[in-house]
Protein backbone atom coordinates (compact mmCIF):
# COMPACT_ATOMS: atom_id res chain seq x y z
CA UNK A 1 0.00 0.00 0.00
CA UNK A 2 1.56 3.32 -0.93
CA UNK A 3 -0.93 5.99 1.11
CA UNK A 4 -3.92 5.66 3.06
CA UNK A 5 -5.82 8.25 4.04
CA UNK A 6 -8.36 7.42 7.04
CA UNK A 7 -11.13 9.41 8.05
CA UNK A 8 -9.40 12.95 7.50
CA UNK A 9 -11.43 15.88 8.86
CA UNK A 10 -9.80 18.95 8.01
CA UNK A 11 -10.99 23.08 8.54
CA UNK A 12 -10.14 26.30 7.20
CA UNK A 13 -10.20 28.52 10.73
CA UNK A 14 -13.67 28.12 11.53
CA UNK A 15 -14.81 26.06 8.24
CA UNK A 16 -15.62 22.52 8.07
CA UNK A 17 -14.30 21.45 4.93
CA UNK A 18 -13.05 17.82 4.97
CA UNK A 19 -15.51 15.71 6.80
CA UNK A 20 -14.55 12.20 6.99
CA UNK A 21 -12.10 11.83 4.03
CA UNK A 22 -11.08 8.18 3.07
CA UNK A 23 -9.11 6.61 0.87
CA UNK A 24 -5.73 4.26 -0.59
CA UNK A 25 -3.84 4.30 -3.26
CA UNK A 26 -1.87 0.98 -4.07
CA UNK A 27 1.28 0.92 -5.72
CA UNK A 28 1.27 0.71 -9.88
CA UNK A 29 -2.26 2.54 -9.89
CA UNK A 30 -3.70 5.85 -10.71
CA UNK A 31 -6.39 6.62 -8.34
CA UNK A 32 -8.42 9.92 -9.26
CA UNK A 33 -10.60 12.41 -7.02
CA UNK A 34 -13.82 13.67 -8.87
CA UNK A 35 -15.78 16.27 -7.75
CA UNK A 36 -17.48 19.69 -8.30
CA UNK A 37 -15.51 22.65 -7.99
CA UNK A 38 -15.45 23.27 -4.05
CA UNK A 39 -15.91 19.60 -3.33
CA UNK A 40 -13.05 18.89 -1.59
CA UNK A 41 -10.23 17.83 -3.91
CA UNK A 42 -7.65 20.50 -3.65
CA UNK A 43 -7.85 20.42 0.06
CA UNK A 44 -7.28 16.54 0.36
CA UNK A 45 -3.95 17.06 -1.65
CA UNK A 46 -2.96 19.71 0.44
CA UNK A 47 -3.76 17.71 3.73
CA UNK A 48 -1.78 14.93 2.24
CA UNK A 49 0.96 17.20 1.61
CA UNK A 50 0.77 18.20 5.13
CA UNK A 51 -0.47 22.06 4.09
CA UNK A 52 -3.99 21.36 5.89
CA UNK A 53 -3.11 19.26 8.46
CA UNK A 54 -6.30 17.02 9.47
CA UNK A 55 -7.94 17.63 13.29
CA UNK A 56 -8.73 14.22 13.24
CA UNK A 57 -8.16 11.05 11.26
CA UNK A 58 -4.86 9.72 10.26
CA UNK A 59 -2.64 10.07 6.56
CA UNK A 60 -0.31 7.05 6.49
CA UNK A 61 2.18 6.46 3.87
CA UNK A 62 4.20 3.27 3.22
CA UNK A 63 2.75 2.00 6.61
CA UNK A 64 4.23 5.47 8.43
CA UNK A 65 2.24 7.74 9.63
CA UNK A 66 2.70 11.55 8.03
CA UNK A 67 -0.18 13.23 9.12
CA UNK A 68 0.81 16.16 11.96
CA UNK A 69 4.31 15.84 10.22
CA UNK A 70 5.68 19.79 8.34
CA UNK A 71 5.71 19.73 4.63
CA UNK A 72 9.47 19.25 4.04
CA UNK A 73 9.17 15.81 5.59
CA UNK A 74 6.34 14.73 3.70
CA UNK A 75 8.36 15.81 0.89
CA UNK A 76 11.36 13.74 1.70
CA UNK A 77 9.53 10.73 2.52
CA UNK A 78 8.59 10.58 -1.15
CA UNK A 79 5.55 12.45 -1.78
CA UNK A 80 5.43 15.02 -5.01
CA UNK A 81 3.44 17.64 -5.43
CA UNK A 82 1.81 19.29 -8.43
CA UNK A 83 -0.54 22.33 -7.33
CA UNK A 84 -3.12 23.57 -9.74
CA UNK A 85 -1.31 26.58 -10.18
CA UNK A 86 2.00 25.06 -11.02
CA UNK A 87 4.50 27.34 -8.79
CA UNK A 88 6.93 27.09 -11.71
CA UNK A 89 9.73 29.49 -11.58
CA UNK A 90 8.85 32.17 -14.45
CA UNK A 91 12.63 34.19 -14.66
CA UNK A 92 14.14 30.84 -14.58
CA UNK A 93 14.86 28.77 -17.74
CA UNK A 94 13.56 24.74 -17.93
CA UNK A 95 17.44 23.54 -16.90
CA UNK A 96 17.47 25.49 -13.78
CA UNK A 97 14.06 24.76 -12.38
CA UNK A 98 14.75 21.33 -12.89
CA UNK A 99 18.06 21.99 -10.70
CA UNK A 100 17.07 23.85 -8.09
CA UNK A 101 14.08 20.87 -7.24
CA UNK A 102 16.71 18.06 -7.50
CA UNK A 103 16.77 16.09 -3.95
CA UNK A 104 19.05 12.60 -3.56
CA UNK A 105 18.23 9.39 -4.78
CA UNK A 106 16.09 6.66 -3.21
CA UNK A 107 18.09 3.44 -2.95
CA UNK A 108 17.35 0.67 -5.28
CA UNK A 109 15.56 3.41 -7.41
CA UNK A 110 17.08 4.88 -10.69
CA UNK A 111 17.63 9.12 -9.90
CA UNK A 112 15.96 11.42 -11.73
CA UNK A 113 18.32 13.75 -13.61
CA UNK A 114 18.01 17.15 -15.51
CA UNK A 115 19.44 14.70 -17.97
CA UNK A 116 17.46 11.76 -17.47
CA UNK A 117 14.25 13.95 -17.34
CA UNK A 118 15.42 15.23 -21.34
CA UNK A 119 16.08 11.65 -22.34
CA UNK A 120 11.97 11.05 -21.07
CA UNK A 121 11.02 14.28 -22.37
CA UNK A 122 12.54 15.59 -25.39
CA UNK A 123 9.94 18.34 -25.99
CA UNK A 124 11.61 19.41 -22.65
CA UNK A 125 15.27 19.06 -24.12
CA UNK A 126 13.79 21.56 -26.72
CA UNK A 127 12.77 24.28 -24.46
CA UNK A 128 16.18 23.75 -22.02
CA UNK A 129 17.65 27.44 -22.48
CA UNK A 130 13.61 28.44 -22.59
CA UNK A 131 12.08 31.09 -19.54
CA UNK A 132 9.47 29.04 -17.50
CA UNK A 133 7.39 31.95 -18.14
CA UNK A 134 7.89 32.24 -21.76
CA UNK A 135 6.22 28.52 -21.92
CA UNK A 136 2.50 27.22 -23.20
CA UNK A 137 0.33 26.06 -20.37
CA UNK A 138 0.82 22.90 -21.81
CA UNK A 139 4.60 23.17 -21.90
CA UNK A 140 4.42 24.60 -18.20
CA UNK A 141 2.47 21.53 -17.15
CA UNK A 142 5.02 19.38 -17.94
CA UNK A 143 7.43 21.17 -16.71
CA UNK A 144 6.01 20.97 -13.34
CA UNK A 145 5.37 17.50 -13.49
CA UNK A 146 8.97 17.08 -14.24
CA UNK A 147 9.95 19.44 -11.55
CA UNK A 148 8.38 16.82 -9.32
CA UNK A 149 9.83 13.82 -10.03
CA UNK A 150 13.55 15.40 -9.65
CA UNK A 151 12.68 14.93 -5.57
CA UNK A 152 12.33 11.75 -6.59
CA UNK A 153 9.32 10.46 -5.20
CA UNK A 154 7.57 7.36 -4.84
CA UNK A 155 3.87 8.81 -5.05
CA UNK A 156 2.24 11.73 -7.25
CA UNK A 157 0.12 14.14 -5.89
CA UNK A 158 -1.29 16.19 -9.38
CA UNK A 159 -3.98 19.17 -9.08
CA UNK A 160 -6.37 19.55 -12.46
CA UNK A 161 -3.26 18.79 -14.46
CA UNK A 162 -5.40 19.42 -17.86
CA UNK A 163 -6.76 22.54 -16.69
CA UNK A 164 -7.05 25.50 -19.39
CA UNK A 165 -5.69 23.35 -21.86
CA UNK A 166 -6.19 22.06 -24.97
CA UNK A 167 -7.90 18.34 -26.03
CA UNK A 168 -4.53 17.48 -27.83
CA UNK A 169 -2.83 18.73 -24.99
CA UNK A 170 -4.77 16.93 -22.70
CA UNK A 171 -4.27 13.94 -24.84
CA UNK A 172 -0.45 14.16 -24.92
CA UNK A 173 -0.16 14.60 -21.02
CA UNK A 174 -2.24 11.75 -20.69
CA UNK A 175 -0.36 9.90 -21.82
CA UNK A 176 3.35 10.81 -20.18
CA UNK A 177 1.16 10.34 -16.86
CA UNK A 178 0.39 6.82 -17.65
CA UNK A 179 3.70 6.28 -18.76
CA UNK A 180 4.74 7.24 -15.23
CA UNK A 181 2.39 5.07 -13.39
CA UNK A 182 4.70 2.22 -13.84
CA UNK A 183 7.10 3.31 -11.53
CA UNK A 184 5.71 6.00 -9.09
CA UNK A 185 1.52 5.73 -8.41
CA UNK A 186 -0.34 8.30 -8.83
CA UNK A 187 -3.49 10.83 -7.12
CA UNK A 188 -4.82 12.38 -9.33
CA UNK A 189 -7.48 15.51 -8.59
CA UNK A 190 -9.44 16.52 -12.09
CA UNK A 191 -12.93 18.34 -13.33
CA UNK A 192 -12.38 16.52 -16.30
CA UNK A 193 -14.09 12.96 -15.36
CA UNK A 194 -13.65 12.47 -18.59
CA UNK A 195 -10.06 12.49 -18.60
CA UNK A 196 -9.22 11.41 -15.62
CA UNK A 197 -11.64 7.87 -16.09
CA UNK A 198 -9.68 7.24 -19.48
CA UNK A 199 -6.77 6.73 -17.75
CA UNK A 200 -7.17 6.26 -14.05
CA UNK A 201 -7.30 2.44 -12.51
CA UNK A 202 -10.35 3.43 -9.95
CA UNK A 203 -11.45 6.83 -8.68
CA UNK A 204 -13.22 8.33 -5.83
CA UNK A 205 -15.87 10.52 -5.96
CA UNK A 206 -16.33 13.76 -3.65
CA UNK A 207 -19.22 15.95 -2.36
CA UNK A 208 -19.00 18.19 0.29
CA UNK A 209 -15.65 16.82 1.98
CA UNK A 210 -16.84 13.43 1.61
CA UNK A 211 -16.07 10.06 0.13
CA UNK A 212 -19.94 9.75 -2.19
CA UNK A 213 -18.92 6.58 -3.87
CA UNK A 214 -15.95 5.22 -5.22
CA UNK A 215 -14.42 2.12 -7.50
CA UNK A 216 -12.81 0.68 -10.45
CA UNK A 217 -13.15 3.50 -13.05
CA UNK A 218 -15.21 1.04 -15.17
CA UNK A 219 -18.05 1.11 -12.98
CA UNK A 220 -17.94 4.71 -12.46
CA UNK A 221 -18.16 5.00 -16.23
CA UNK A 222 -21.64 3.55 -15.99
CA UNK A 223 -23.21 4.94 -12.86
CA UNK A 224 -25.61 7.41 -14.35
CA UNK A 225 -25.83 10.03 -10.86
CA UNK A 226 -21.88 10.00 -11.97
CA UNK A 227 -22.37 10.75 -15.60
CA UNK A 228 -24.88 13.56 -14.76
CA UNK A 229 -22.82 15.31 -11.87
CA UNK A 230 -19.27 14.76 -12.92
CA UNK A 231 -19.30 13.64 -17.07
CA UNK A 232 -21.66 16.79 -17.68
CA UNK A 233 -18.43 19.31 -17.58
P1 LIG B 1 -11.60 23.31 -7.11
O1 LIG B 1 -11.73 22.46 -8.30
O2 LIG B 1 -12.31 24.61 -7.19
O3 LIG B 1 -10.18 23.45 -6.62
P2 LIG B 1 -11.93 21.46 -4.98
O4 LIG B 1 -12.80 20.28 -5.02
O5 LIG B 1 -10.49 21.24 -5.13
O6 LIG B 1 -12.43 22.52 -6.00
P3 LIG B 1 -11.25 22.79 -2.55
O7 LIG B 1 -10.36 23.78 -3.22
O8 LIG B 1 -10.63 21.71 -1.76
O9 LIG B 1 -12.25 22.16 -3.59
O10 LIG B 1 -12.23 23.62 -1.62
C1 LIG B 1 -13.14 23.01 -0.70
C2 LIG B 1 -13.85 24.08 0.10
O11 LIG B 1 -12.92 24.75 0.92
C3 LIG B 1 -14.53 25.16 -0.74
O12 LIG B 1 -15.78 25.47 -0.15
C4 LIG B 1 -13.59 26.33 -0.64
O13 LIG B 1 -14.29 27.54 -0.72
C5 LIG B 1 -12.99 26.15 0.74
N1 LIG B 1 -11.62 26.68 0.86
C6 LIG B 1 -10.59 26.35 0.06
N2 LIG B 1 -9.46 26.99 0.44
C7 LIG B 1 -9.80 27.73 1.52
C8 LIG B 1 -9.08 28.63 2.40
N3 LIG B 1 -7.78 28.85 2.23
N4 LIG B 1 -9.79 29.22 3.40
C9 LIG B 1 -11.11 28.98 3.57
N5 LIG B 1 -11.84 28.15 2.81
C10 LIG B 1 -11.20 27.54 1.79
Amino acid sequence: MSLEVRDIHVYYGDSYILQGMSLEVQEKEIVCLLGRNGAGKTTTLRSIMGYAPPRRGEIRFHGRVISGKPVHEIVRAGIGYVPEDRRIFAGLTVEENLEVAMLPARAGKRAWTPQRIFEEFPLLERLRKKRGGELSGGEQQLLAIARALMGNPVLLLLDEPCEGLAPVVVEFLGEIILGLKRDTPILLAEQNARFALSIADRGYVIEKGRVQCHGPVEKLREDKDIQQQCLAV
